[in-house]
């Protein structure tokens, strides 16, 4: 078959990709992946005794966006789910993010009244402040709560994930988990929220069932391919249409400006012989253990099982050919060298880089949807 698009990688990226072209400009597309399944990072599987979990990490799809929601609705139903995390602090289970309720649970009651009036006075009410802004209050009430929630909630948390404090990440890292000025438990206020009913990878398989898409599994692009400047080839053979490339940006270019910084994880699943171990989906533990989080699958997913897996979450170093980059380290000191690798991926004419890895953006699920029908829109029109 002679095809008018490649997609490098098979997550939520390609995916929309491959789905946009092949439905909305008839075009045959083919797809690359070099691990053995379709998802990317939010791939989920059963178990050898049947339970849904997530292979590569938690996933809970959350949205603001009624276009995204809709687009995705076409290839699933979802279980409605609204995400409640809990952290451990002083031996006892807290709402995360740190709200007006956490306070009640870990101040006494007469100053847990004061700091909130305060809070609601000064900063508002339904109010998200980030720590990092917090801390730079002058009242000495919330100089006190901010260095009690820095402590206990983010610093330890980010020295595990990060490897380094929350003053060396770029402020957006920490701030995706705000002090929240609220008595809203919920980890996410969007509007839009849950799991595709019957899975991510179902939802895939969906999304991707038409015949103008192949795919390719088990095949890393350059066993197949060769991407420079003013040369592309496909089996060999040049190619001249378009190439959407969702891998690592800076190993497109053979790490020419050396490696972008990832951080990675190791994840241990423990399965227990009764219905559910946790009070909610996700349990932090930003002191005290080697782990950040536990998340037991059933809370998320809806799926009603006698037993039960609960995933534990390290984080450890990024090391090329050993584990996997799931999170690109957003601080300045990769700033320039970002920079450096867009400059050669803008001279790659017809290679259209998106996603997590291509773009080096802490993407969420839907920042990725978005980003991918952005660009479908664009190659549709051309
Ligand atoms: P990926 O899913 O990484 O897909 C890229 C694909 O390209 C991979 O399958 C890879 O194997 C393939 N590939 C790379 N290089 C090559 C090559 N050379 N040849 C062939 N194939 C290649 N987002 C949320 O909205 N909610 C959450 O709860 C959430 N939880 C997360 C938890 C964890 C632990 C992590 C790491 C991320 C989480 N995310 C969450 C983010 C979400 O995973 C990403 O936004 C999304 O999966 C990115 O999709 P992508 O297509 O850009 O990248
Ligand atoms: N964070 C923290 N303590 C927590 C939860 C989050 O310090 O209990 C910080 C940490 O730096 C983390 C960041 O906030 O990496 C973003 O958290 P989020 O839960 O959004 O991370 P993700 O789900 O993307 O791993």
């Amino acid at each position: 078959m002679k095809f008018n698009t490649v997609v490098i990688g098979a997550g939520y990226a390609g995916l929309v990709l491959a789905e946009r072209l092949a439905t909305q400009k008839n075009q045959k597309v083919l797809v690359i992946e070099q691990r053995q399944h379709i998802g990317g990072n939010t791939y989920d599987r059963f178990t050898d005794e049947g339970i849904l979990i997530h292979e590569y990490g938690p996933h809970i799809f959350h949205t603001r966006s009624k276009v995204i929601w809709d687009y995705l609705s076409q290839f699933t139903e979802w279980h409605h789910y609204e995400h409640r995390v809990k952290a451990m602090i002083d031996g006892q289970e807290v709402p995360l993010p740190f709200n007006l309720n956490t306070m009640d649970q870990v101040f006494p009651k007469g100053l847990a009244q004061r700091l909130q009036t305060k809070l609601v006075d000064l900063l508002g009410y339904n109010v998200k402040v980030p720590i990092l802004k917090l801390r730079e209050q002058e009242d000495e009430d919330l100089k006190f709560l901010a260095d009690y929630v820095y402590e206990k909630v983010f610093l330890h948390y980010t020295l595990k994930q990060w490897g380094i404090g929350p003053e060396e990440l770029d402020p957006t890292v920490t701030g995706r988990v705000p002090v929240y000025i609220s008595r809203d438990d919920r980890y996410f206020q969007d509007r839009y929220q849950g799991l595709p009913l019957r899975g991510y990878t179902a939802m895939f398989q969906k999304m991707i069932n038409h015949p103008n898409i192949s795919v390719l599994l088990n095949t890393n692009y350059r066993d197949v391919m060769t991407i420079e400047a003013g040369k592309i080839e496909l089996f060999g053979q040049p190619f001249t249409g378009d190439v959407i490339y969702t891998g690592k940006i800076d190993e497109l270019f053979d790490y020419k400006y050396g490696e972008l910084p990832y951080r990675s994880l190791r994840f241990e699943y423990d399965t227990y012989d009764q219905e559910y171990v946790q009070s909610v989906g996700q349990l932090n533990t930003p002191n005290g253990y080697d782990f950040t989080r536990k998340t037991e699958f059933k809370h998320l997913t809806g799926q009603k099982h006698p037993k039960t897996v609960v995933a534990r979450e390290y984080p450890e170093a990024y090391v090329r050919g050993e584990n996997t980059p799931y999170y690109p380290i957003i601080a300045d000191e990769n700033k320039e060298k970002l920079k450096q690798y867009r400059k050669l991926a803008e001279q790659l004419e017809c290679v259209h880089l998106v996603g997590r890895l291509a773009e080096y953006r802490y993407y969420d699920m839907d920042g990725v949807v978005a980003a991918a029908l952005k660009l479908a829109k664009k190659l549709i029109q051309e």
